[in-house]
């Protein structure tokens, strides 16, 4: 037992992060944080057990873990002393409970690691404990929820709790080839073996506040490198920033985070019967009479207008659609790769009942906003993390809404070095195989292959007032024109409109906004949003995926242009 998780009967504790006396029922009633300081003490698996799981709803595992000591371990003590002195002190057979239990009512198969027993090490018996609960989530037809409490692999197994590695993540895998939603919970401290498998090969990463995940540890780190360590090293911020986590979830919100994930991939298994695509509510706003011509300070149809309407800092941004639009948003993070571009936002939500992944641009209202968001300019971690939501998606069955609001692709030096070519590409390929609907909404700025990136689908619509476009009209003046005073012209010229692309059929429907623009009545443009979303959605959802991707080429294939010569064949 550690200091921060006292012994039964003890009635004081002192705080690991303030050194605070608490009283210990008062942090127990807090779940084992600190009232003073938010610091989370480390809990034992049967404690996160009934933090998590509905009361009375866990049934743990008839499987019991067999006698091991494969290698005749001896450090000072020999493995079978160390293993009898573990089961004394936590009550538990093993470093690992796993079970059925429902959370939030959703079922689901659990795994949760204790880090009391031989720090929560990965051996033959905890590995094929794991496997087991996966394996029952695959004959439930069940999601997989981990929760991760490990320094890594078990030493006194040498190289066979290393293979375990490679044992569960078979087991995960076999999830996902089947669609089976698997998340897993990163708890302090998870290192080493546990890290670089199981607990980060998941489809959704929620790391716990105060939790530290890394490959190897700092001590070893520092002696390595011979260098101080940057502050908060592999502390969940961290590994959010770098892309590594979906989510920092404080402990008094795990539960409901992890109801949230089940309803979403539950409702995508076993859809609701088939939204109305008419909303019971009539939007307030006609789509009829809602402007269809532009009042934003220019003439009708004045493409110059349109570009300038478009980029209205006032305009809805993804984050401002996913609340007029969509409900119950859960928002996923990171390309796992090394970043999380702000500039791209994406998650779960609900579309009338309909569970979706919504991935878009995200720009902002003000200065600090556009900055802190790159002006929606998508880095390469940016199209990568939509191409990990995009395949995620794909294997839950979940249809795919894209919101598209982008100058371009991030032009910068880093996002050269990082790739930036391939990972549009990557993108556009993605999309092009994608098993499951895919609508795309130009919502504002269609700049370029960053717009394309998110916009191969197989319906594209685009709102009244945004533009779709090859490059930027001044891009176009400065190269084409004596001097960038002919954007407007260039503007004209390049048929960027929504009702000029509807026409060449790049674009399939325009959405009306209120009038005179999205940006004058935000609420009502979500709801024309969602209007149309529903509209060219509902249809998708009943056609066979092989047909989805055949029609979708079909589409972007028409694009092509060469005549055949007479007489040629
Ligand atoms: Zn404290």
């Amino acid at each position: 037992m550690t200091a921060t998780a006292p012994r039964e009967g003890q009635l004081w504790s002192r705080c690991a992060g303030c050194a605070t006396l608490l009283y210990r029922k008062r942090l127990h009633r807090n779940l084992d944080v600190c009232p003073e300081c938010g610091t989370h003490a480390r809990l034992g698996a049967p404690d996160r057990l009934r933090q998590l799981v509905d009361p009375g709803s866990f049934t743990m595992l008839p499987d019991r873990p067999a006698e091991v000591d494969p290698i005749g371990f001896v450090d000072v003590l020999p493995y079978p002393h160390r293993l009898t002195a573990a089961r004394a002190g936590t009550g538990l057979a093993e470093a690992v409970l796993c079970g059925t239990a429902t959370i939030g009512r959703h079922p689901c198969a659990l795994a949760v690691m204790d880090f009391r027993f031989l720090g929560g090490s990965l051996g033959s018996a905890v590995g094929e404990l794991i496997t087991r609960a996966a394996e029952r989530a695959l004959a439930d037809r069940i999601p997989l929820v981990l929760v991760t409490a490990s320094g890594g692999a078990r030493m006194q197994e040498g190289a066979l709790s290393l293979m375990q590695m490679a044992t569960v993540s078979q087991a995960v895998a076999a999830l996902r080839e089947a669609g089976l939603l698997t998340v897993s919970v990163l708890t302090d401290p998870t290192y080493g073996g546990v890290a670089a498998s199981f607990a980060t090969n998941t489809d959704v990463v929620i790391a716990e506040s105060g939790a530290r995940m890394g490959f190897a540890g700092p001590r070893v780190i520092r002696q390595v490198t011979g260098r101080a360590l940057p502050d908060g090293f592999q502390t969940a911020d961290f590994l959010l920033r770098h892309g590594q986590v979906d989510m920092v979830v404080p402990r008094r919100a795990l539960r409901s985070r992890l109801t949230a994930l089940l309803a979403a991939a539950r409702a995508a298994r076993r859809p609701d019967p088939a939204p109305d695509v008419r909303p019971s509510q009539p939007a307030a706003v006609d789509p009829a009479t809602a402007s269809s011509v532009s009042a934003a300070g220019g003439p009708a149809g004045d493409a110059w207008a349109t570009v300038r309407a478009a980029r209205h800092p006032g305009r809805p941004t993804t984050l401002d659609y996913l609340e007029s639009a969509f409900d119950d948003f859960v928002e996923l993070h990171g390309d796992r790769l090394g970043g999380d571009c702000p500039a791209v936002v994406g998650g779960l939500a609900r579309l009338a009942g309909h569970p979706v992944m919504v991935i878009g641009h995200q720009k902002g209202h003000t200065t600090a906003e556009l900055v802190a968001r790159n002006f929606g300019m998508a880095s390469p971690a940016g199209h990568r993390k939509a191409l990990r939501l995009m395949r995620l998606a794909a294997r839950l069955g979940l249809p795919v809404v894209t919101l598209v609001d982008t100058p371009g692709a991030d032009p910068g030096v880093a996002a050269e070095q990082q790739g930036q070519a391939a990972a549009i590409a990557e993108n556009i390929l993605a999309l092009t195989m994608l098993p499951t609907p895919v609508v795309a909404v130009i919502t504002g700025e269609g700049g370029s292959g960053g717009a394309l990136a998110l916009a191969v689908a197989d319906r594209v619509l685009m709102l009244r007032h945004a533009v779709y476009s090859v490059i930027s009209p001044e891009g176009c003046a400065a190269i084409l024109w004596p001097d960038r005073g002919a954007a407007p012209q260039a503007a004209r010229a390049l048929r960027l409109t929504a009702p000029d692309l509807c026409r060449l059929g790049v674009v399939d429907e325009v959405v009306p906004e209120p009038d005179p623009a999205a940006q004058d009545d935000p609420e009502a443009a979500g709801r024309l949003l969602r209007v149309a979303l529903l509209a060219n959605l509902t249809p998708l959802l009943e056609v066979a995926p092989a047909t989805l991707v055949r029609r979708r080429r079909q589409r972007f294939r028409r694009f092509g242009a060469a005549g055949v010569r007479a007489g040629a064949r």
